[in-house]
């Protein structure tokens, strides 16, 4: 039964969030604002998502998606058919003995076109490590599913000065070892400690960061790195995201609290257009 049924999914493959000719080039890449719901939403928000999807056709140089919970994914999509609707995690085997988690198949019959992987409130809360982020986005985008790889260091770590070292080492082992064409991988620098909290980092403390993940995507995928969007994410607003896109190397947010309503969220998509 379940043989059968893995069987009839194994052919399931998600329509591709975005060629990387719609992403632009190495000069600009189209800028990605993703809203991460994380536990929020129920069905009777599917309203503000179909808003939030309607009110982003007003800007059509901007890419625009929402990771919602899982359960909501097939109701989202239903909804709000030509807009990217993903998840916020994925397991790395195609099926099986794993109680409660949901493959990449199951996001993409559900119509999911992208997932989240390696989030910090799952890195620290289900102690997820590099190598599982890794194995995750591996089999994401082997489904044909877009994928958010997110990095990003505590505030300890970048008290103590170790905040490049830690995210770069962060994505040597989650950065999955080949892209293909049709799906995009985009990477999210997320402070641990930005993320919900109000704070953000200066701008030149992006600019760094940014520029190093930059440089590091390229040495290990060579031209394709500079396809890579690179997202910031935390306490992104419609009053700070201005700044921030304009930082070299931001090619969009995640961004989390803002993303529930739609007058929070359009500002963001506004300022990234
Ligand atoms: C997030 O959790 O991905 C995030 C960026 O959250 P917030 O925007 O609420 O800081």
């Amino acid at each position: 039964m379940v043989d059968a049924l893995g069987a009839s999914l194994a052919g399931i493959k998600a329509a591709p969030l975005l060629t990387p000719q719609d992403r632009g080039n190495s000069v600009a890449l189209k800028k990605l604002v993703a809203g991460n719901w994380k536990m929020n939403g129920l069905s009777s928000d599917i309203a503000e998502i179909q808003a939030i999807a309607a009110a982003s056709r007003d800007f059509p140089g901007v890419d625009v998606a929402l990771c919602v919970p899982a359960i909501l994914i097939e109701r989202a999509a239903r909804a709000v058919p030509a807009f990217p609707i993903g998840g916020q995690d994925v397991h790395h085997a195609e099926k099986g003995a794993h109680t409660g988690c949901i493959s990449a198949q199951m996001l993409i019959d559900a119509g999911a076109v992208l997932t989240i992987v390696g989030h910090s409130e799952r890195r620290d809360a289900q102690r997820e490590n590099d190598a599982e982020v890794r194995a995750k986005a591996e089999a994401a985008l082997a489904c044909g599913l877009s994928v958010i790889l997110c990095v990003g260091e505590s505030l300890e770590i970048r008290e103590k000065g170790g905040a490049i070292q830690t995210v770069l080492a962060q994505l040597d082992g989650s950065l999955p070892g080949q892209l293909a064409a049709e799906t995009e991988l985009a990477v999210a620098y997320e402070p641990v400690w930005a993320i919900g909290t109000g704070k953000v980092p200066t701008t030149d403390e992006i600019a760094q960061m940014h520029a190093a993940i930059r440089d590091r995507l390229v040495e290990r995928l060579g031209p394709q790195g500079k396809e890579v969007r690179i997202l910031y994410g935390g306490s992104v607003k419609g009053s700070n995201a201005a700044e921030i896109f304009a930082v070299p190397n931001v090619d969009g947010a995640l961004v989390g609290g803002a993303s529930l309503k739609m007058a929070d969220f359009i500002p963001i998509v506004a300022a990234a257009q």
